[in-house]
């Protein structure tokens, strides 16, 4: 997708003498994110053209790009490709949250950057707090904790009441301080 448009690309920032026009859609997001201008550059512009991009979760590596269903998210999150990578996750479909990884691509598999539609930045994931934290998830699901109160780190009476009667308060002690953290928030979306 070349033109012959001269000028800084405002999706990456570099100088391109083969841009195309960009033409943003009035609806456009996410362009508190971009650089000033009007060119889009060869390599940035079928990024805006792609709308699966956007609508999908999809996982890119100098081997492979493949979209991701959300039952993936899980095994893509832990045992991310090869270096160097990308990774985006949506749940609205709607924004264009990847392009922040323009220039954040990864190039390690255990910190390593995610990007998705529900926080405006990209997140820095350490991998080992993921597996940590997935555990945990996982097992408060096992027990029946709504994604609604893991998320949030607060729990309703019935739960509360439910886990001292089984034993099991120590696990809900243990994401008390969990609540807001996007790391966190990224696992609970991922478990089942
Ligand atoms: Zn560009």
């Amino acid at each position: 997708m070349t033109g012959d448009c001269t000028g800084k690309c405002i999706a990456c920032g570099r100088h391109t003498a083969r841009g195309i026009p960009a033409r943003l859609p009035d609806t456009f997001t996410a362009a508190y994110k971009l650089y000033n201008g009007s060119t889009l550059c060869e390599c940035c512009a079928p990024l805006f053209k792609e709308r699966s991009l956007r609508n999908r979760s999809w996982v890119a590596s100098q081997t492979e790009f493949r979209y991701i269903q959300r039952n993936e998210w899980r095994a893509a999150l832990i045992e991310p490709p090869e270096p160097p990578f990308a990774i985006y996750l949506t749940l609205c479909g709607q924004k264009y949250g990847y392009l922040s990884l323009i220039r954040r691509i990864s190039t390690n598999r255990d910190r390593y950057w995610l990007a998705t539609d529900w926080q405006e930045s990209p997140l820095l994931i350490h991998r080992t707090r993921l597996v940590e934290f997935l555990s945990i998830a996982q097992q408060l699901r096992a027990r029946g904790v709504p994604k609604t109160q893991l998320l949030t780190a607060q729990f309703e009476p019935t739960t509360v009441a439910k886990a001292i009667k089984e034993g099991w308060e120590a696990l809900l002690g243990a994401i008390e301080q969990l609540g807001g953290n996007p790391t966190w928030e990224v696992i609970v979306y991922a478990v089942d």
